[in-house]
């Protein structure tokens, strides 16, 4: 019967010869048995074993961290990626993601540099704690917030603010130092002038490449400052790039959570459409229950019961990523984005429910299945896991 239904298909017989032919004749590929996820495995090792070489204060508040290969080999990547940094931290085995701010050119090391977060537990670590010398891992570079030459185009424009400007800083420096043909507009947030990251390097480089062009904006500027002020706003976007051919740039946004609401707002506004728009998410977001969608009686400090399929139970606090707790009871998954986008920590959900806030890139088929992302999931009833 099965056989019949399959004969009814258009092609069916033909490619059923093809198969038997290739059988026969191709060469047997078992010899070769290997060779591709070897190559694979020394392009994009899972995990890289990395030391820190050299440690540079570029404002009060953010560090350059140069991190070379314990391995004598650090896999290639594209301006824009991010590796993860796994670390033991206050007896906690966690991870966070930063994107390489060096260029992909350099092939000896890579360039991370963070902006401490307040009470950041992470950040706060490797700004005080860690020394040159000292050796981590980390995921191989990954993410998909680069240029595209197929679609992007060569007119782009970085919206950055504060620590979003690493992975453009990769970027630019891929673009100016190898004379690439694009074209690239530079708005930059900051906080006040003294916080701008790579200020001196961007001034360099904008005035030695005439297809680099940077403008600051700053929130809180002292008074002797005449540049842009507030935020990055339309109107700013429009005295920077002009009127002309808005809609035919590339716009790359990148920067803390609240930056991307009101950013995409005023993008729209300039009728900007939404698939010339890349976005960065760097984590998630510092009040959740502010999120769009939040269930209003649910509080931050609200805590649920975690039950795993070994019947083992512990708490989770409802206004944190379900990730931060479950590492604090010694469960560590796979995870590379702690963004909600990589899907590598995707876990089964068997009952309860979860809040995963926008920007979480949840697949119809993980909603359908039952199945959350911990890193950007929030506990809004007990849950059962299948882990
Ligand atoms: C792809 C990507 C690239 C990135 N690149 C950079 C970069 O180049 N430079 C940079 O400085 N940063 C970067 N980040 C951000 C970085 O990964 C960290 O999120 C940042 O350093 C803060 O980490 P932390 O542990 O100090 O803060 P956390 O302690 O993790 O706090 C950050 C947020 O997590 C939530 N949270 C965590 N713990 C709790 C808790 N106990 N209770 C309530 N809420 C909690 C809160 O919403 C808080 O605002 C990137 C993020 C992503 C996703």
């Amino acid at each position: 019967m099965k056989k019949k239904v399959k004969q009814q298909i258009s092609g069916f017989s033909e490619i059923e010869q093809e198969i038997r032919i290739l059988r026969k004749q191709a060469p047997d590929r078992s010899v070769e048995k290997g060779q591709v996820s070897r190559i694979i495995e020394r392009l994009h090792p899972r995990k890289l074993n990395l030391a820190v070489s050299e440690i540079r204060e570029e404002t009060a508040s953010a560090k350059t961290f140069r991190l070379v290969s314990g391995d004598h080999y650090l896999p290639p990547f594209l301006a824009g990626q991010y590796i993860n940094l796994f670390l033991d931290v206050n007896g906690i085995r966690t991870s966070r993601p930063y994107s390489i701010s060096s260029s992909p050119g350099q092939t000896a090391y890579y360039d991370i540099t963070l902006r401490r977060v307040k009470n950041g537990f992470f950040s706060n670590y490797l700004m005080d704690e860690v020394k040159t010398g000292d050796g981590f891992q980390s995921t191989s570079p990954a993410g998909y917030f680069h240029h595209n030459p197929l679609f992007h185009g060569k007119d782009l424009v970085f919206l950055a603010g504060g620590s979003g400007i690493t992975p453009f800083m990769s970027m630019i420096r891929e673009v100016t130092d190898k004379g690439m043909d694009r074209r690239i507009h530079l708005i930059y947030g900051s906080q006040q002038e003294d916080d701008i990251i790579f200020s001196q390097e961007l001034s360099e480089r904008a005035s030695r490449h005439v297809n680099l062009s940077v403008t600051h904006v700053i929130t809180a500027p002292s008074s002797s400052y005449a540049g842009h002020t507030g935020f990055i706003t339309g109107e700013v976007i429009r005295s920077a790039l002009g009127n002309q051919g808005l809609t035919e740039k590339m716009f790359y946004l990148c920067g803390p959570e609240a930056m991307y609401g009101f950013v995409l707002s005023n993008l729209e506004k300039l009728g900007v459409p939404k698939r010339r728009i890349r976005i960065e998410i760097f984590g998630p977001p510092a009040d959740i229950t502010a999120h769009p969608g939040w269930p209003e009686q649910i509080t931050k400090a609200d805590r649920f019961q975690i039950r795993l399929k070994n019947g083992r139970v512990f708490e989770a606090a409802a206004g944190e990523p379900l990730m931060n707790s479950l590492e604090r009871n010694n469960i560590t998954l796979e995870t590379s984005c702690r963004s909600g986008v990589c899907s590598l920590c995707r876990t089964k959900l068997l009952s309860g429910k979860v809040f995963h806030p926008a920007g979480a890139q949840i697949r119809k088929s993980d909603r359908k299945y039952g199945y959350i992302h911990p890193c950007m999931a929030y506990p809004l009833e007990d849950l059962e896991l299948l882990i």
